[in-house]
């Protein structure tokens, strides 16, 4: 038996399709035009390929996209104080700021600085507050996105025996509390966790936020479960090129598993389309609308 492919290319076009519509009518009755700033600070060059298509998704959604660059050399003072300026900014919906962040400057004190209304990375600690509470909360995109793509092939998550190996407050955690929102059975597996792969074994649902080329083998895999892969990793490829990778063996887990999210083409591409929505719904909380239908 072969997996079902769970193409995020094609769900992510999907949703980003919906959130431009919503914008349109946003922009139409309302006269309302969502903004997003994106603080990109030094000249990574993986950071700079990021902040670009960021931008580019956000005008292709018809919503203003606002860069702001600082040199690599800027203080946290510099940094927080551009961050109080687009809080109070009100042509400004939401504030993402690239990481990483050069090392003089603390990236939880950046984080703690953004408003949390206009939090659209989901990072702020009022907004993992909130998601932990069970409260509305602006939500991390690429987790978000792990949620959407396991809907698309399940009906619901609910009762599911779902691990999710990661505990990163980025991924791991995040995805965790969704997936306990969704009323699923959760673990969570990290470097300590003893027998990895037999707790793997139990799960109908696994998400593989790791950062370990294909270290989730075939055998790891419960027959029939739905495996997100979120890892993104660059190994050696043929001719001197390098490729692109998960952090599951994907040919092995394909033949055992359900249904299973390539890497390139998976969890990707839903990161940008879930940071558009989440712009859409902190416009909307922002000017008192109720939350968008997407
Ligand atoms: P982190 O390095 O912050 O976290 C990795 C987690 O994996 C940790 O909790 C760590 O455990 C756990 N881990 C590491 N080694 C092992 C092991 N041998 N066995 C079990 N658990 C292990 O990574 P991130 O959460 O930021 O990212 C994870 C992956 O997702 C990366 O490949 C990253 O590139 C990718 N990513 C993809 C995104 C996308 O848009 N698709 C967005 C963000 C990340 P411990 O806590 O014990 O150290």
């Amino acid at each position: 038996m072969s997996a079902r492919i769970i193409d995020g290319k094609t769900i992510s076009a999907d949703l980003r399709g919906k959130v431009a519509d919503a914008v349109h009518r946003l922009r139409r009755d309302r006269g309302i035009v969502p903004g997003i700033a994106v603080v990109l600070v030094g000249n990574n060059p993986a950071s700079e390929v990021y902040v670009r298509n960021k931008s580019k998704a956000v005008a292709e959604a018809g919503m203003h996209a606002f860069d702001r660059k600082l040199p690599a050399t800027a203080s946290e003072a510099e940094l927080i104080d551009l961050i109080g300026k687009l809080n109070a900014d009100k042509e400004i919906n939401g504030i993402l700021v690239q990481l990483p962040l050069p090392k003089q400057i603390g990236a939880q004190k950046i984080i703690a600085a953004i408003d949390p209304d206009k939090d659209v990375d989901g990072f702020h600690p009022l907004n993992a507050g909130r998601l932990a509470s069970g409260l509305p909360a602006l939500v991390p995109c690429t987790p978000m996105g792990c949620i959407l793509l396991a809907k698309t092939v399940r009906e619901t998550l609910a009762g599911l025996e779902a691990v999710v190996i990661g505990r990163s407050n980025i991924v791991g955690k995040p995805v965790a509390q969704l997936l306990l929102a969704e009323n699923a059975t959760v673990t969570i597996a990290h470097s300590k966790t003893n027998d990895l792969p037999a707790v793997c074994r139990r799960a109908d649902l696994l998400v593989a936020a790791i950062g370990r080329p294909e270290m989730v083998r075939g055998d790891w895999i419960k027959p029939g479960a739905t495996v997100i892969d979120v890892g993104i990793n660059r190994i050696p490829g043929e001719g001197g090129k390098s490729r692109i990778v998960g952090d599951v063996a994907y040919p092995e887990a394909a033949k055992i598993a359900g249904a299973i999210t390539p890497v390139p083409g998976g969890v990707g591409p839903m990161t940008i389309a879930c940071l558009l929505l989440n712009t859409l719904r902190a416009t909307c909380a922002q000017n008192g609308l109720p939350a968008p239908k997407v």
